[in-house]
């Protein structure tokens, strides 16, 4: 498994071409198990909306849906309406909700498309009145019980909403759901706040709305925490591509989670360096002896951030540490002795008895595990591996 282009020939399922030997390899078998042991944890008829959006959390948006889809998801959430249409050119024809706020200009596009919007604005209900849709467009309403990002917050809105929405034949209201602001928190008091407004909501909204929709509350987290208590639908995210959501629900360990995201490259040059010479721009690393300098070409033009010089790589299942500034295209690493040229470099993942995780990318970042991935842009190929 060393020559990302014999992955290419063997194993891989949609990959463009691609000359360079810096990969990324996404283990399509992870996200089902992921999956799977999330429906462990869930009440039997409950469903999974699989989220991908921002390109699947950067592990490739249409492969890492088909798997979902395959692996029992029933629908899908994305965060722009584009990312939904690229779904539904792949021929993908589940039920896909967007998560955030479509113009109402593009109604008709969603609309054709078979694809779910998000409301909560009585604005945004009327002015979809003033277009010309050839299907009825699905609708989820969207509460903010806390989050404060998006959705409508008191009674009086809601009314006011229902009452754009009822006998409209333009629209079909098809969900309900909320979002969660700390449900990955030890400090869970907020999260039974917004769980609390939540059902205040939906009784007065159950009070004039008797058809039924689908209630979709819980994230990764929620879901892994509370999975009986998250209504009949989950939106999971981080979690079906193998991570925690944080620490507090990684040290809890409720659920067996197996990581599909891996980085790999190879050494592209070996040398070694005299006492004093120096590496990469400004000089800010000097060789205090003798040592060994390997070349590996990725950099903070694949998304590989400057800010991790010092971390560490595997070669041979040891670690070797980023010396000097991280170039746009290439690194340079210190090794303990002399390596091949062309021999494996892993920047995230598995490799002999040791494991760079995301996690500890994003503390070295002192960021979070979902920016990794999502990081890693598309100048870096994904091999998908079954
Ligand atoms: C991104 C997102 C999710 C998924 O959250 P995870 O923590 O990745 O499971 C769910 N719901 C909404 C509204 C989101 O924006």
């Amino acid at each position: 498994m060393s020559q990302p282009l014999d992955l290419r020939r063997e194993q891989s399922i949609v990959v463009d071409e691609f000359y360079r030997d810096t990969w990324i390899e996404i283990n399509l078998e992870a996200i089902k198990y992921n999956i799977t042991q999330m429906k462990e944890k869930l009440p039997q008829d409950s469903n999974i909306i699989a989220v991908v959006k921002a390109n699947a959390y950067g592990h490739g948006i249409v492969p890492v849906a088909k798997k979902a889809i395959e692996s029992g998801a029933n629908g899908l959430a994305v965060a722009l309406l584009e990312e939904a249409i690229k779904l539904r050119r792949a021929a993908i024809d589940v039920p896909i909700l967007v998560l955030g706020l479509v113009p109402p200009r593009y109604a008709p596009i969603a609309a054709e498309n078979n694809i779910t919007l998000p409301f909560f604005q009585r604005e945004w209900l009327d002015e979809i009145n003033q277009y010309d849709l050839k299907k009825p467009l699905h609708l989820h309403l969207k509460f903010d019980t806390g989050m404060g990002r998006i959705g409508l917050r008191t009674e009086e809105e809601l009314e006011d909403v229902l009452q754009g929405l009822i006998g409209n034949p333009k629209v079909q209201l098809t969900g309900v759901f909320t979002h969660f602001a700390t449900a990955d928190e030890t400090d869970l008091n907020f999260f039974y706040e917004q769980n609390e407004r939540f059902n205040r909501l939906l009784m007065v909204f159950k009070e004039k709305w008797d058809l039924p929709v689908t209630i979709h509350i819980g994230n990764s987290a929620a879901s892994i925490r509370f999975p009986k208590s998250v209504h009949n639908c989950i939106r999971f995210g981080i979690s079906m591509y193998g991570l925690y959501p944080s620490a507090t629900v990684k040290e809890e360990h409720q659920i067996n989670l197996r990581p599909a995201f891996s980085l790999h490259s190879k050494l592209v040059h070996v040398k070694k360096l005299s006492k004093g010479e120096s590496v990469s721009y400004g000089r800010t690393y000097i060789a205090e002896a003798d040592e060994w300098i390997g070349t590996v070409p990725i950099g903070y033009g694949d998304g590989w951030s400057r800010k991790l010089q010092g971390m560490s790589v595997l070669v041979e299942g040891n670690r070797m540490p980023i010396v000097g500034r991280i170039c746009m295209d290439q690194l340079m690493i210190r090794m303990d002795r002399e390596y091949k040229i062309g021999t494996k470099v892993t920047l995230i993942g598995k490799q002999g008895n040791d494991n760079i995780e995301i996690d500890e990318i994003a503390d070295y970042l002192e960021t979070i595990n979902y920016e990794i991935p999502c990081m890693l842009n598309e100048r870096i190929p994904r091999v998908y591996v079954n």
